[in-house]
Order: structure tokens, then sequence, then C-alpha cells
């Protein structure tokens, strides 16, 4: 088992598959995009299920496959298979901005994915054109419908409130959670990525206007989690609220993050990151990478300094390669 100095079991890996995306979302990248990383850079999908194996050997028992976005990597399917299949993985999910999932949704299903959290800012066709520089609405809906036929579980869509957000763009999210099987949870942008220190915008007011929905029901998802789900009589799916930012959820952290080009983050707001590429390059055995994992565990840090508006660090990087 992997349990950190602060009594913390780390038992989640999250697994960036590249730094290339086929959207350009303002919040996460310039329009020209960012340096990519050489594909020699890259973790090979081997390296990737040899390290998800020793983690898996040591006590991660939940992976979750994010990128940049993972759908636009060749062979992906075929990936999620091969992780799906080794022993101790219990829970298989996947974060993308669902514009390639209509047509994937089925075969990810059947390689093993069972939840995935698909990133959706508003269901504006203007508003999505000009958060993600493109006009790929119509398709990251189909990608959400395809998802709830194929039996993806659940199906989460992921909000970064952004300023400008409209009275009515939040009312669209209302309807979908009312219409459809799928839980909205309204996240705060982190200080993290382009123009970092720009554009926070607390989930407060969020908050109350689901608050005022009738007959709604809270429930905080542990003490000191930053997310809160609500219940509301007639919807078919469900609401939250995520705040990373004015709610740390440092104490209840499981996780650990391995880049697309082969770090161990030990924190997504951290400078430091261990070299795992090289481990996996060295020639060394599995028992090399295997303390490569206790040693992030023994430095993670206990918490990081966000405060909205505050002291804000500057982006340690991209968050396209470190993977949300
Ligand atoms: N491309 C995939 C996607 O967009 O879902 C996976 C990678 S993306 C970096 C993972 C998540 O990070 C997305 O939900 C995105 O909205 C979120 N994200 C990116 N930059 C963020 C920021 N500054 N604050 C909060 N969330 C952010
Ligand atoms: Fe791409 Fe995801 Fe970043 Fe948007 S948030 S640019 S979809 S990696």
């Amino acid at each position: 088992m992997l349990r950190d100095p602060y009594g913390r079991l780390v038992d989640y890996l999250r697994v960036s598959v590249t730094d290339r995306c086929d959207l350009r979302c303002v919040y996460c990248m310039p329009p020209e995009g960012i340096p990519l990383k050489p594909v020699s850079e890259i973790l090979t999908y081997d390296e990737l299920i040899r390290t998800v194996r020793v983690a898996a050997s040591l006590g991660v028992r939940k992976v979750r496959v994010t990128g940049g976005e993972p759908l636009v990597r060749r062979g992906i399917v075929s990936f999620v298979r091969r992780v799906a299949g080794i022993r101790g993985i219990r829970d298989l999910g996947m974060t993308t901005n669902g514009t390639a999932l209509s047509g994937m949704a089925v075969p990810l299903r059947q390689a093993g994915l069972s939840r995935v959290n698909i990133s959706l800012d508003t269901i504006r066709r203007d508003r999505y054109a000009e958060i993600t520089r493109r006009d790929a609405l119509p398709k990251v809906i189909e990608g959400i419908e395809a998802a709830i036929r194929a039996g993806l579980s659940p199906v989460k869509i992921n909000v970064v409130l952004l300023h400008g957000l409209l009275r009515s763009e939040v009312d669209d999210f209302f309807t979908m959670a009312r219409e459809m099987p799928v839980k909205v949870r309204f996240i705060e942008r982190m200080p993290i990525g382009c123009s970092p220190s720009e554009g926070y915008v607390s989930a407060a007011g969020i908050r109350e206007r689901i608050l005022s929905l009738p007959g709604v029901r809270e429930e905080r998802n542990g003490a000191s989690s930053a997310a809160v789900t609500f219940e509301v009589p007639g919807f078919a799916g469900r609401l939250g609220i995520i705040s990373p930012v004015s709610w740390k959820f440092c104490s209840d952290c499981n996780r650990l993050r391995v880049t697309a080009d082969g770090r161990l983050r030990t924190c997504l707001f951290g400078r430091e990151t261990l070299d795992l590429r090289g481990v996996l390059r060295s020639g060394r055995g599995d028992d090399a990478v295997a303390d490569l994992f206790r040693e992030a565990v023994r430095t993670k840090p206990q918490g990081h300094d966000l405060c909205a508006g505050g002291d804000v660090p500057s982006p340690a990087e991209p968050m396209s390669r470190v993977g949300g």
C-alpha cells in the first residue's frame, strides 16, 4: 500500500497519454497550441502499461486516462483494454473533451472503460466556439448521448466556471441534468494554464441558484471534500460543485499523476516531478519503478497554497501536458 507521511492512502493514478489536443480552450492553451514534446519523449503504451502494472502491485486501484485529448492518440481503445486487464485495477475512467466520443463510446465501453468525464463549458454553439476556438459543439453533444447509450456510468459533465457565464447558460446545464442521466459539475477555474491569474469565478453564486431549486438535497462527498452533489426531485441526473480554490481538498488527495512525457507528479500545483521515463528507459527492473512510486508518495506535499484572488503560484506547466 502507498500511504504518505500525512496518512493519506494513495490509490488513484491519473495518466496523461498525450500532450496533443484538437481544441484550444482559452484557459488551457494559446491559439497556436503549446510547443509539443517530441514523440520520442512521450511514453509508449508499453511503458504506460508497465507503469500502471507496477502501481497496481503497490495498491493503486483507480486509473483515469487523460491528456491533452486522450481520444486523439491512435490505439487508445487497445490501451484502455490493456489497462482494464491489469490485476488490481477496479475503476477505469477517462476525461475527454468528447469531440470524438460518438464513434468511440461503444468500443471504449467494450474495452473496459467504466466511466467518463466530458468537459463542456457552455451549451451555446457560438460561446463554445469562442471558448474552445473550434465549432465542435454538435459533435460533443453526440458524444455525450453516445456515452449514455453505451452504458458508460457515470457520465459526468465538467463545466469550468468562466467570466461572462450567462444565467441562461447555467439554466441550459440545469435543463441538461433534468433531462439526461448525467452529473453536471461546475468547477472553479484554477490558476494554472493560460492567463492563470485572470478569470477566477467563485462557485458560490451557482450554489445559491442550485439551492433555490425546489426540493433540492445536498450531499457532501466526505467531510472535507471539495465536491458537493445535489439531488433535485424530477431530475434524471444530478448537479455538483467542485471548489478546488475556495475549498482546499488536499487533506483528501489520494492521487498521483503521470505526465505525457513520463514524469510522476505528486501535486497538480507543485513544481517537483520525478523522472519516471528515465527509470523506465534505464534498463532497470520493476523494483526501480516501484521505488520511484514510493519516493513520490513519501515526498507528496501536504497541500497547496492556492487562494482565490490572492497569492497565485505561477503555473507549473500547461494543464494539457499534466492532465486535468
Ligand atoms: N482534453 C481533455 C478534456 O478537456 O477533458 C482532458 C484534459 S483537460 C486538461 C482536463 C480538464 O482540465 C478539463 O475538464 C478542463 O476543463 C480542465 N482544465 C483545464 N485547465 C483548467 C483550469 N485552469 N482550471 C480548471 N480546470 C481546467
Ligand atoms: Fe484540449 Fe482539454 Fe485543454 Fe481544452 S482543456 S485545450 S480540450 S486539453
